[in-house]
């Protein structure tokens, strides 16, 4: 039996609709009796397709199975360099957002009302959770692309290898990288995608992509089979409405040094699931990062925004210094101290060390 007399969920996105989607077996079952209901429109992303992508891990089963295509192999590049990693155990997923909100929304049919509606408060006894996005501070780093997926006329990728990062583009505005995922040896989403404090129009990010894909893949024309943006903030957010109960990005699941957050919504959304269906009263959310987590991200970010001409270098460091698996642990927040020993002493020292002070007073400003 659950605790809560009612429970409202705010926002169908992909916070709202997978926590949904986790609650339904519960209601069936029996072990929530509680009416629940999703307030909201449902998102855009539930019948357009933009891709999130995620190392496997194993809360991410559901998802891993409905995914896109999986790689076991990435690469992170630079003028001066390249690193490929390979993990069997933690593969790379793109997942269609309309494919795994659609079945959220399939499975939770007839368990869990869905209104379109303005969402209203509830008595003392109802939880809210609410992901409803949060305001974002000024001057914050935002994590801000556009890509196409796109058809070559003729074999040019190399499918079995993703492309994390490749900052061999325009570094002039921010911090600048082709992300790159091959579907095929002639399919693939290219990003452009930027760590600054400001979005370009959209002729920047075209311009940037036509030009890597004439440099690196000599490709002139090709077909444009759909087009995705987005901006993601990198910064430490407060919940929107502190008496709520926030989940998703508004509960704190962005990963501020990265923009990955769906790894961290459903980590949260199956953990509020079982509190539920163990009819615990829930009063509060855990934070879905660990502290050491956050206070590296914090530091990170100092230095990234003190220094984005070192970017390239660092994310190449970085990765050489450790292994797949390790780099796919960190990114999911599973690292341990060896793991942390390494990324620690693979950033330029003067910097990091640097930044510890600042990133300090910005964690005491954000309070
Ligand atoms: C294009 C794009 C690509 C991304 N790619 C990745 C990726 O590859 N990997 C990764 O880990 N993360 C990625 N992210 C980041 C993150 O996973 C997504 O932003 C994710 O959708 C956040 O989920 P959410 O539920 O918190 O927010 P949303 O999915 O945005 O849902 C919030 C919902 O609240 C609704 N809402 C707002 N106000 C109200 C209101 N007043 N009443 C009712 N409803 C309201 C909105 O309409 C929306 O549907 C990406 C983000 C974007 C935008």
């Amino acid at each position: 039996m659950s605790g809560h007399t009612e429970i409202s969920i705010w926002g169908a996105g992909c916070a709202g609709l997978s926590l949904a989607r986790y609650l339904s077996p519960h209601i069936s079952s029996g072990e929530i009796s509680a009416p629940i209901r999703v307030h909201g429109p449902l998102s855009p992303a539930a019948t357009q397709c933009h891709i999130w992508g995620f190392w496997q891990t194993d809360w991410l089963s559901e998802p891993a199975r409905l995914s896109k295509q999986s790689w076991q192999s990435w690469q992170i590049i630079t003028p001066q360099g390249r690193v490929t990693q390979t993990s069997q155990t933690y593969p790379y997923h793109a997942l269609d957002s309309a494919i795994w909100l659609q079945d959220c929304v399939a499975r939770s049919k007839g368990k869990i009302a869905h209104r379109d509606d303005a969402p209203m408060p509830l008595d003392h006894q109802g939880a809210i959770l609410d992901s409803r996005m949060p305001e974002i501070p000024e001057n914050s780093l935002l994590q801000h692309f556009m890509g196409i997926e796109i058809k070559a006329p003729r074999p040019v990728f190399d499918a079995s290898v993703l492309t994390l990062m490749d900052f061999r583009c325009d570094q002039s505005r921010g911090i600048h990288f082709i992300y790159l995922l091959p579907f095929s040896d002639d399919t693939a989403l290219v990003e452009s995608t930027l760590f600054s404090e400001q979005t370009e129009d959209k002729a920047f990010y075209r311009t940037a992509i036509e030009r890597y894909l004439r440099e690196v893949y000599q490709l002139e024309a090709y077909q444009i089979l759909r087009e995705e943006t987005g901006c993601i903030p990198m910064n430490f957010l407060k919940p929107r409405d502190p008496s709520l109960l926030a989940i998703g990005a508004n509960g704190g699941c962005v990963r501020p040094s990265s923009g990955y957050a769906f790894a961290s919504i459903q980590k949260q959304a199956k953990w509020i699931s079982q509190q539920l269906a163990s009819g615990h009263v829930l009063d509060k959310i855990q934070t879905p990062h660990r502290r050491i987590d956050s206070w590296l991200d914090r530091v990170f970010l100092s230095v990234l925004k003190a220094h984005p001409e070192a970017a390239p270098e660092i994310f190449l460091s970085m990765a050489k210094a450790l292994t797949g698996d390790e780099l796919a642990k960190f990114m999911s927040g599973l690292a341990h101290l060896p793991i942390y020993v390494k990324l620690i002493n693979a950033m330029p020292k003067r910097m990091f060390i640097k930044q510890i002070l600042p990133a300090m007073r910005q964690k005491w400003q954000d309070r």
